[in-house]
């Protein structure tokens, strides 16, 4: 299991990158090349650096404020055996946990990579698909583009069909 993993840098405390208060983890590397993209430093597979997954934990347990950590990017799924284990870790430690990726829930879900599923196993929300600046809009909430959706993963898999989270 990998113990740690590439990324970009951490928020310690945002109100904006889902609901509650949230440590936000951005990974290292994208592949999605997205126009207009907001993050273009967190291309680069090699740029960044590594942090141990427990370095992470045990900083968010210095906050007593936090309901959960949102894992951002750069795309997370790159690197879904270190993604997972924290989301993992995250949820044990009583976190909730929402994910963005430039992939689409069907993309994710279709391709019955153990890994990839894993990271969706131990997602409460996941925002999903590529931006797309002419969809882009400053009104939606936890996105930047309409094609992107929060999509409700439990309830997802319960049901095996799209369920959007009640916060879309
Ligand atoms: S998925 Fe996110 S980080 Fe990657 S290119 Fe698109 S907007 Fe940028």
């Amino acid at each position: 299991m990998t113990s740690q993993i590439r990324i970009a840098g951490v928020v310690k405390e945002s109100i904006v990158d889902g609901p509650g208060i949230r440590f936000v983890v951005f990974a290292q590397g994208c592949p999605h090349q997205c126009e207009g993209c907001h993050n273009p430093a967190t291309h680069d597979l090699s740029g960044g650096h590594l942090v141990a997954i427990d370095t992470i934990i045990a900083e968010m347990k210095k906050n007593p404020l936090l309901d959960g950590i949102t894992l951002s990017g750069g795309e997370p799924f790159l690197q879904s055996a270190g993604f997972s284990e924290l989301a993992r870790c995250a949820q044990a430690a009583g976190y909730h946990v929402m994910t963005y990726t430039g992939y689409t829930y069907e993309t994710l879900t279709a391709k019955n990579d153990q890994e990839w599923l894993r990271l969706l196993k131990y997602t409460d929300l996941l925002v999903d698909g590529r931006f797309e600046a002419e969809q882009k809009s400053l009104l939606l909430k936890f996105r930047g583009s309409h094609n992107q959706r929060i999509i409700d993963v439990k309830k997802s898999q319960q049901k095996n069909q799209l369920v959007l989270s009640e916060i879309s």
